[in-house]
């Protein structure tokens, strides 16, 4: 027996939800026939949905054996959720992948095949296009993988996404980064093995809306450069340098021009070089202490996600319950 976990993270999806349900078991079913070996569970992450989200799955978790949920106590986001997933699969391969169908399950037995030769250890998929999405969010999107690639030592493939399908190996080494910061993309090429790309065209949500905003992603893309360069700090140093060559540039016209005996000049020059320093200073000290922030976080070694609530609890709860009345 093979069991395979597909990881689910989920924040208001009441919509979609029942849809992906139904498209996933018509792809289990068709694996099961074709690999005979294979067994399946799907572990859901309610990353505290204010909608029906977590309603659902607990009546899908009644009615199937192979649903497994994990209710966080908040909204954690998604990097919290998939943490979570990784770390309650029991699957000896597992699968991250959205609610929204907009990682089609249809691919699911082409990565199977990729990966049960061990050939590979992980099967992935590439967007080719970004159909369907802004002008302006694609172009800040690429601009993103441009800058990371330049600054940092990880590869982060421009149009890879979380949609993955894992040996269990890979996960456990996922699972050892417990940075608190997490930026998947990263983290996923981060750790190497060998990673099978599959390209395909974007697919639109049917149904709910993307919970990113504009805002919500410069900043995921921020972190995601200070979790994975340390190249920002190098602007300080740089602009230091410069700084200080303005600096010896001012001093020589200080003492020509005192040697001059104009004394209104080098004052105002003085000024400038205050100014300029002080406002370097300023700007070097800013970025310093933005990774002084992230480790700060790290150091309190504070959970990824906190859970509330899981199948076995509901279940256990629900069996309670009818035993009373
Ligand atoms: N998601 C989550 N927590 C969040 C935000 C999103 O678990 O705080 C889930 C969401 O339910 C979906 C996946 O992450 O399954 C991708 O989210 P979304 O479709 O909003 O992002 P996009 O596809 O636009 O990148
Ligand atoms: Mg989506």
């Amino acid at each position: 027996m093979k069991l395979i976990s597909i990881v689910v993270p989920c924040y208001n999806e009441q919509e979609v939800l029942p849809l992906f349900y139904e498209e996933i078991q018509k792809i289990m079913q068709q694996m099961k026939d074709e690999h005979p070996e294979l067994a399946f569970e799907l572990v859901f992450i309610d990353d505290g949905s204010r909608d029906k989200t977590l309603t659902l799955l607990r009546e899908m978790a009644l009615k199937d054996e192979r649903v497994r949920y994990i209710s966080f106590s908040r909204n954690f986001g998604k990097e919290a959720g998939m943490f979570a997933g990784l770390e309650n699969s029991r699957g000896d391969y597992v699968v991250v992948m959205d609610a929204d169908l907009q990682h089609p399950p249809a691919f699911l037995p082409k990565m199977y095949n990729f990966v049960k030769d061990g050939e590979y250890d992980c099967a992935t998929t590439r967007r080719v296009s970004r159909k369907g999405e802004s002008k302006v969010r694609s172009a800040f999107a690429r601009l993103f993988y441009k800058i990371m690639n330049q600054i940092s030592q990880t590869e982060i493939v421009d149009g890879a996404q979380d949609f993955r399908f894992m040996t269990r190996q890979m996960v456990n080494a996922i699972l050892d980064m417990k940075e608190y910061n997490r930026f998947s993309k990263g983290i996923f090429s981060w750790v190497g093995f060998k990673t099978r790309y599959i390209e395909y065209e974007n697919v639109e949500r049917p149904a709910g809306t993307s919970s990113w905003s504009f805002w919500g992603l410069f900043r995921y893309s921020l972190e995601g450069i200070m979790a994975f360069s340390t190249a920002p700090l190098m602007i300080g140093v740089i602009l230091g340098i410069i700084a200080c060559i303005i600096g010896l540039i001012l001093l020589i016209v200080w003492i020509v021009q005192a040697v001059d005996g104009d004394v209104m000049r080098w004052q105002t020059g003085l000024m400038c070089a205050l100014f300029l320093i002080g406002g370097l200073q300023m700007f070097c000290t800013g970025v310093a202490s933005q990774y002084l922030a992230k480790t700060y976080m790290e150091s309190k070694h504070r959970p990824i996600y906190l859970m509330r609530e899981n199948e076995e609890i509901y279940r256990a709860r629900h069996q309670a319950e009818i035993q009373e009345n």
